[in-house]
């Protein structure tokens, strides 16, 4: 028998039809390119993303095409969140920091029609530009006053914004359709286009507001140290319209003085952002002791994209009293994979172990069913010890990637793997041990990489850690550390090995240390272990 409930489709423009309404005055604070700092809220957003949907559609954009931007966080670059989306084309945001050949192959992969960009970029889109095939139309995110030399050719932003009014009733479409397109950054082969829809980005979006999933509600106030670029920006911009968040967008400005400003200035509740940030942030903290740290009012503070070690999770809690919620995901999973909320049982822990807790990557939310199975894809237990490959399925999962790439992705009953490797206990925390080709394989037993990062970035001389397995005639491969000391700090790596002897198993112990200037990082700031491994191929261990 077939229900009698109205079919209303979850579409992205009912988000933000639905804040302006009923979040009218809300505000959205935006640092611009060129410094200076704009305010306006969900109404005016709303009012603004319809004209530059309906701007879309007077240059002949139609349903499915796809609309590309090199933009940093800021309200124009919100708009075309809702109103390219929302007028029935795909945004595709694409990451700046990726090398430009690979930015020319995505945009050209995604065949995109527009490519909207910020002035910051307009020498990079002057050099891609002979090379893009279907990208006919370039607007160029700023006022007349604005505009770069070199590129008049180009649309101006603002202009299309003043050509058009606001009034304009949605497309209605089916909820399945495509809304937007993020490549995986792909350390290997070439980016991967994640297709997301209508009806997976406003499902995730529930999950963001849930109290056990990320708690955004209209009480927040949300610095987003994310950038748009990075998986929808974790899918915050549809949540904070979906509850009429206040939002702070930084531009491009992640430094830990322009965070600590804008926080303090805006009066941030929360904030999201990979460990890379935080820790630029806390050293900003460090160095600059004078600072009134009672102006901030952070509550809760989002990390994912790398694991989050302890150590950060620690410092947010003293010095801000921040709690930190980890959050493990992917493109593919739109990112919402897991967070990492304690339950009831776990409120007469001890503080520290508490941090342990945290320091996992995060309970199972509703919607995303994960699994770990042996190399046979047999289930593995959820005993919170033993570890195998991570596996997903849910609505906001990716089923293929775009265009078919890479064939195949789902098995038999519907699972993603993820590539990492992790460990599930009883309650449905998971663990994640490694990326499964990062993982040390040491005499037949295997070796957290992420965990003796973790262990090495506590230690108070060091800025950054790296793990790489490397080959060992007798145990098949034993663990490097490299080590980015903080400036000034006088450290060799027995102290560091004599400070890890205390917190890991002693087989897992380095068997060598090796200090560098930096270390590399992909355009999402992971480490890039394959080039570390790269580069020490001929190392030898001492013994
Ligand atoms: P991307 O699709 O580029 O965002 O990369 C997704 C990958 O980042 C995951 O498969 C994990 O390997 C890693 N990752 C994301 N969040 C976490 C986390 N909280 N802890 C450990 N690894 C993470």
């Amino acid at each position: 028998m077939r229900a009698l409930m109205q079919e209303r489709q979850l579409l992205i423009s009912t988000l933000i039809e639905h804040a302006a309404l009923n979040h009218p005055l809300t505000e959205i604070v935006s640092r611009n390119c060129d410094g200076e700092t704009v305010r306006l809220n969900y109404s005016q957003l709303r009012s603004r993303a319809a004209k530059i949907a309906k701007a879309l559609i007077a240059l002949g954009i139609e349903g499915g095409d796809r609309v590309a931007t090199l933009a940093w966080n800021t309200h124009r670059h919100m708009e075309l969140y809702f109103g390219v989306s929302g007028m029935g084309a795909v945004l595709h945001t694409v990451n700046p920091r990726l090398f430009p050949d690979q930015i020319e192959y995505i945009i050209n992969h995604a065949e995109d029609r527009v490519l909207f960009f910020d002035t910051t970029f307009a020498e990079l889109v002057a050099r891609l530009r002979p090379k893009l095939k279907f990208t006919t139309t370039l607007v160029v995110m700023t006022d007349r006053a604005h505009m770069p030399a070199g590129l008049e050719d180009c649309l101006c932003y603002e202009d299309l914004v003043a050509e058009q009014d606001d009034e304009l009733d949605w497309p209605q479409f089916e909820e399945t359709r495509a809304s937007s397109l993020c490549y995986t950054s792909g350390t290997t082969g070439n980016p991967k286009g994640v297709l997301y829809s209508h009806r997976s980005t406003v499902l995730h979006s529930f999950t963001a507001c849930a109290s056990d999933g990320l708690k955004v509600s209209s009480r927040d106030c949300i610095l987003l140290a994310v950038p748009l670029f990075h998986v929808n920006a974790w899918g915050i911009p549809y949540t904070s319209a979906m509850c009429g968040a206040k939002l702070v967008l930084p531009g491009p400005w992640l430094d830990g003085k322009s965070l600590f400003e804008l926080a303090a200035a805006e009066g941030c509740t929360m904030s999201l952002g990979v460990p890379t940030v935080w820790l630029g942030f806390l050293k900003y903290l460090d160095d600059h002791p004078e600072l009134d740290l009672s102006r901030l009012r952070f509550d809760r503070i989002v990390i994912g994209g790398s694991a989050a070690p302890r150590a950060i999770i620690e410092r947010l809690h003293e010095k801000l009293g921040a709690y930190t919620i980890q959050a493990w995901g992917m493109s593919e999973t739109s990112p919402l994979g897991t967070i990492g909320n304690l339950l009831p049982q776990h409120d007469g822990l001890t503080l520290d172990e508490q941090f342990a807790l945290r320091a996992k990557q995060g309970r199972v939310i509703y919607g995303v069913e994960v699994r770990i199975t042996d190399d046979n894809n047999r289930p593995l237990p959820r005993d919170g010890k033993t570890s195998g490959d991570l596996k997903v399925r849910g609505p906001w999962v990716a089923a293929a990637y775009f265009k078919g790439e890479g064939g195949d992705v789902l098995d038999d009953e519907g699972w993603f793997a993820t590539g990492d490797v992790a460990s599930i206990d009883q309650q449905g925390f998971v663990q994640i041990t490694d990326r499964s080709k990062d993982v040390i394989k040491s005499g037949g037993e295997w070796i957290s990489s992420i965990d003796l990062e973790n262990a090495a970035v506590a230690h108070p001389a060091v800025q950054e850690a790296a793990v790489i397995g490397l080959p060992h005639p007798k145990w098949q491969e034993r663990p490097l550390l490299l080590v980015v000391a903080k400036p000034g700090a006088a450290v060799d790596g027995a102290d560091i090995l004599a400070f890890l002897a205390d917190r890991v198993a002693r087989w897992w112990l380095p068997d060598d240390v090796v200090f560098v200037e930096e270390l590399p990082h992909t355009a999402t700031g992971k480490l890039q272990k394959n080039r570390l491994r790269e580069q020490f191929k001929d190392f030898t261990f001492k013994h």
